[in-house]
């Protein structure tokens, strides 16, 4: 075994070079998230062509990938956002972030364009970059990759490459550089069903002319550890107490479908392109019928499935059918908010069956849900119409004018349509959380640098009046600056029940005992967070973001939900002082 060297991977697509090189002193104490920030700002001018020569696609892994911690060997993805036109980081788990750091990849940037068309696989390994082409039959058991559905090119990789390998991908979305289109990574069981979904960045490696990564991590090994011993005890006390903590059981049992019923209780959900917050069939489309679903069905179904080795939560899940064929996996709380209630569709079958197509696709089931609800609101499909929702997701795989304009997301509908209710910011699609019934998570939407994004600080559990318009920039600032931060981290959102209850100032041990680090703050998640969203926003105001930009859109000013008469009323002062703190 050979001595562990971190480096930066840089990938050149013109030239087809690669060169590692050594970390720069200012990106040494950061990973996943805001590392991503530090290299934009850096290398990439924020005035870009999101599908230009000048942006970058980089992957990091995060500060404590690369152990095995519970939930925490997640890979962040970025670059400048052709959805949004901002900043974006897009995460995922599986196993592409355990994989690079095995290989001492502390970051991979992708620069430049290709010389020409065409699609490439680009095969990393301790021995350096290999590059095949992704359209010749002759690799791939008579197949070409290009234009393939990510279920169908996986195997295809897997038989070439090994089964041991890690692999991030692009479906026909990412070709068609949609951008709704995410990069696809294998889970732990070589499914590719873990996406970094969010703000187009599967256009971005379309872009790059990459079909796939493929990380071989033969010969590579685990991070070296400063203090082995402080890191096992603080490794001990996490996992006990992510393993005891009452909502890491519940996301065991019920998946993400379990925060159905509290989005009800709240009037939360986003019933029909976001005009109700109830909807009368919600037991339907919960965690109970979900977890109903997949007892009574059995093999294949699972509904405790970990997506990346070493997940103590598994808060995923296999979703089957009645006839033991596997209809998605997994099925998330955030694709039946948005491809069932959002459009009024009551069956988690038919929810299942067109979130296959759009992961085939490789596209953002939030985003594709929320461009169908606009959809459906210019008459293009009937509410509650599955078969009308998966013809137009056929529009998107055949490539028509129709297809690209449902592919380029909820925005682009609203205005190839005239239509004003389009549930975005700063052209992202929100997630399914009414932001008029939980206003810190509207808050949230309008002002997290990544566009609409309940992953970047829902409030939904703050004990607060959801529905005071005084109380909620607290509650929002928290949740952004500890998601930040875990997302700098490598640590899902569900990681962050055990990392939140356990005592001693855990993160703080762990990274300490990793890095050898004994100037931390007590609070290093929330100073992670903080340095985060300070870059970001830099990056923002360089693409000339301004505060206008960190708004709702008016209409949801103005329209009540029927159920509480809620407006979003939190004030422009709020949202424009939120990070004064910070900054
Ligand atoms: S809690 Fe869920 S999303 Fe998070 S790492 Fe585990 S299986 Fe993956």
């Amino acid at each position: 075994m050979t001595d562990y060297k971190s480096q930066v991977w840089r990938v050149n697509v013109r030239d087809q070079s690669l060169k590692q090189e050594a970390i720069p002193d200012t990106w040494k104490r950061l990973g996943g998230r805001g590392l991503l920030a530090r290299i934009l700002l850096d290398e990439v001018d924020a005035t870009c062509d999101p599908l230009g020569s000048g942006n970058k696609l980089i992957f990091a892994p995060g500060l404590l990938v690369g152990h095995m911690l519970s939930s925490t060997d997640r890979i962040s993805v970025g670059g400048k956002s052709p959805l949004t036109g901002g900043i974006k980081e897009a995460n995922a788990g599986g196993r592409t972030g355990l994989h690079m750091t095995h290989m001492g990849i502390f970051a991979l940037i992708i620069e430049d364009m290709p010389r020409a068309d065409g699609y490439w696989i680009l095969h990393l390994s301790l021995n350096g970059a290999k590059w095949e082409k992704a359209d010749d039959p002759s690799l791939f058991s008579g197949q070409s990759l290009v234009g393939l559905g990510v279920y169908a090119t996986a195997p295809k990789l897997i038989e070439r490459y090994g089964d041991k390998v890690a692999i991030a991908m692009i479906g026909p979305g990412g070709e068609m550089r949609l951008k709704a289109a995410g990069i696809q990574n294998l889970d732990k069981d070589r499914i590719p069903s873990r996406i970094a979904a969010r703000g187009g960045l599967g256009a971005v490696m379309g872009s790059k002319g990459l079909k796939a990564i493929v990380f071989d991590n033969a010969g590579g090994q685990k991070p070296p550890i400063a203090d082995p011993e402080l890191f096992k005890l603080a490794q001990k006390d996490y996992t006990k107490a992510v393993l005891e903590h009452p909502q890491s059981i519940t996301y065991r049992d019920y998946g993400t479908a379990a925060i159905a019923p509290m989005c009800q209780s709240f009037a939360a959900l986003t019933v029909k392109n976001f005009s109700r917050g109830t909807f009368e069939k919600a037991e339907n489309i919960g965690g109970d019928a979900l977890r109903e679903f997949t007892l009574k069905r059995g093999k294949p179904s699972d509904p405790s499935h970990a997506c990346m080795a070493g997940c103590t939560i598994k808060c995923s899940n296999v979703f089957g059918g009645e006839d033991g064929k596997v209809i998605v996996s997994p099925l998330e709380y955030e694709t039946i908010g948005l491809m069932g209630v959002n459009l009024e569709i009551d069956s988690l079958d038919s929810i299942g069956r067109l979130n296959w197509q759009v992961n085939d696709l490789g596209l953002d089931s939030i985003e594709i849900g929320g461009a169908l609800g606009v959809a459906a609101e210019a008459g293009l499909m009937q509410w509650g119409d599955e078969a009308g929702a998966m013809r137009l997701i056929d529009e998107i795989r055949n490539g028509t004018e129709l297809g690209r304009t449902l592919g380029n997301g909820a925005v682009s509908v609203g205005k190839a349509y005239n239509i004003e209710r389009v549930p975005a910011v700063k052209g992202q699609s929100m997630s399914g959380y009414e932001p008029r019934s939980i206003k810190g998570t509207g808050v949230t939407y309008a002002t997290t640098p990544q566009g609409a994004d309940h992953t970047c600080g829902l409030t939904i559990r703050a004990k607060i009046n959801h529905l005071d318009p005084n109380t909620q920039k607290d509650a929002s600032l928290n949740a952004q600056l500890n998601m930040a931060g875990y997302d700098s981290l490598g640590a899902c959102i569900f990681a962050g029940f055990g990392y939140a209850s356990t005592p001693d100032a855990v993160i703080k041990r762990l990274l300490k005992a990793r890095y050898g680090w004994d100037d931390l703050p007590d609070n290093i998640l929330q100073a992670l967070g903080k340095e985060t969203i300070k870059m970001e926003r830099e990056f923002n105001k360089r693409a000339g973001f301004t505060a206008k930009d960190d708004r709702l859109p008016k209409w949801m000013t103005k329209e009540a939900i029927p159920e509480n008469g809620a407006v979003f009323d939190v004030s422009e002062e709020v949202l424009d002082h939120i990070f004064d703190g910070i900054e």
